[in-house]
């Protein structure tokens, strides 16, 4: 036998005797992970109740005591706004909407600049280009995945208006050195918290930390409406703006007599009465549900933080964590096989959430792809081919996209983050213990990965 062929069987035995599953082997788990449902018989009543009322919406889009919509979008607004310990929120029909109206309300002129993280959910960058404002990628911290004070100042021109921060997987960012950035600068802080309610920095809530915060209640986020979204700040003039904004604003500022027509073009955002139930209910299980995430991580992290390829996640000093997912560094040298071998490996051993099956094993290698290299950033097309709003100065032609602008975000998402939901409520102490031994099997059975 030539020396080829030595290789050739050896790979046919080890595989016939291998025990990962992705090999062939017996998976460690083979029944679904259970559903994520938060909905419970509080949510149903309210739901009928309003159902009952007929009125399914109150919002009139013109100057009328209903321009700030019906009884249980008020009374959401109240309650939250206590909760959180702020003086405006405003209910909205996204998180996406919710970012929408707060970059409006900071009055971002065409070709102004907005600094955004490339590390998030699509929609906190987006948002200024609505306003033919434009998006300027500031790179995250290795540690926190939030974006970088650093990266952010050296990022600020003449033409920035505002920074979009995201407390990216459950944390707040870096409140300290970034609102004195803002402030050294006159910046407005938008404070995306859409995977962080109830997340706290030095006793106060994040969503509450910068000048403007959003959060989402889509079904994926840890309260949610179906689709929904809140909007919160302690400046009476951003809220009474932000409200136009949601509402028709262009048919109301007449009439009202508003101060500014300073992008006064309404939309629809206006959130319903059934949503508005439903989240009322919602926000009072949200101490629970953080509990339970919280708990659910700590008791996977005894495990897995004895795995030495795998480094669990920090938390911020005088930061809490509400863990949207569950962020886990990957060390490839220590491995000796890449992270998304090593993740699909992992995967294999284990099984879909229930009434989610087809989204596969709810185990992630990376997150989301820099924002920046989406082809809408790449060719600068939005409003037409010709490269508007970048094309409105001489600075928006030379703000750049290019690979390499964001390095830590670059290496977190090809080589070193895995991101996992399966911390989410629900999950028993032995689903946990499924979730641990995939990654311990791996681990131990590696060089079955080895080429
Ligand atoms: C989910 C999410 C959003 C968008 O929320 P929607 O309510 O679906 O519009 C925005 N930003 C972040 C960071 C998110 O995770």
């Amino acid at each position: 036998m030539n020396n080829s062929q030595t290789i050739k069987n050896e790979k046919k035995s080890k595989k016939i005797f291998s025990k990962l599953a992705i090999h062939g082997g017996q998976k460690v788990r083979t029944i679904n992970f259970p559903a994520y449902k938060t909905i419970g018989k509080e949510e149903e009543d309210a739901v009928l109740s309003v159902l009952r009322s007929g009125i399914l919406s109150r919002f009139l889009g013109c100057w009328h005591e209903d321009f700030y919509g019906g009884s249980q979008v008020r009374a959401f607004e109240k309650e939250w706004a206590e909760f959180f310990g702020v003086k405006h929120a405003i209910a909205v029909n996204s998180a996406t909407s919710g970012l929408c109206i707060a970059v409006g309300a900071t009055g971002v002129e065409p070709g102004q600049e907005v600094v955004v993280s490339p590390y998030t959910m699509t929609a906190s960058a987006i948002v200024p280009l609505i306003y033919n404002a434009i998006p300027v990628f500031a790179d995250i911290e290795d540690d926190y995945f939030c974006l970088s004070a650093e990266s952010v100042e050296k990022n600020i021109t003449d033409k920035t208006k505002a920074i979009i921060v995201v407390d990216i997987f459950g944390q707040p960012y870096d409140v300290d050195k970034i609102n004195a950035i803002a402030k050294k600068y006159n910046l407005l802080v938008i404070e995306d918290c859409a995977q962080a309610p109830g997340a706290k920095y030095n006793g106060r809530y994040a969503g509450t930390l910068g000048d403007i915060g959003i959060y989402s209640l889509n079904y994926h986020k840890h309260i949610h409406t179906g689709e929904g979204g809140i909007v919160v700040t302690n400046s009476d003039d951003l809220a009474e703006k932000m409200r136009m904004i949601r509402n028709h604003a262009e048919a109301v500022v007449d009439d009202r007599n508003f101060h500014t027509n300073v992008n006064m073009l309404g939309f629809n955002f206006r959130m319903p009465e059934i949503e508005a139930a439903i989240g009322r209910e919602q926000l009072k299980k949200l101490p629970i549900f953080i509990e339970q995430r919280i708990e659910n991580v700590k008791y996977l992290e005894c495990r897995l933080s004895k795995i030495p390829c795998l480094h669990m996640p920090k938390v911020r000093a005088n930061s809490s964590h509400v863990y949207y997912v569950h962020p886990i560094k990957f060390d490839q040298n220590i491995a000796g096989v890449n992270r998304d071998k090593f993740v699909d490996a992992v995967k294999a051993e284990l099984m879909p959430i229930e009434l989610r099956e087809s989204e596969g094993v709810k185990i992630g290698a990376g997150y989301v792809k820099p924002l920046y290299l989406q082809s809408l950033y790449q060719k600068k097309w939005v409003y037409g081919k010709q490269g508007f709003p970048w094309n409105l100065y001489e600075n928006g032609k030379r703000i750049s996209y290019q690979k390499g602008i964001c390095p830590i975000t670059e290496r977190m998402y090809e080589q070193e983050l895995i991101i996992h939901e399966l911390i989410r409520p629900g999950m028993t102490k032995k689903d946990l213990d499924d979730v641990a031994q995939a990654f311990e099997k791996v681990w131990e059975c590696r060089e079955e990965l080895y080429e």
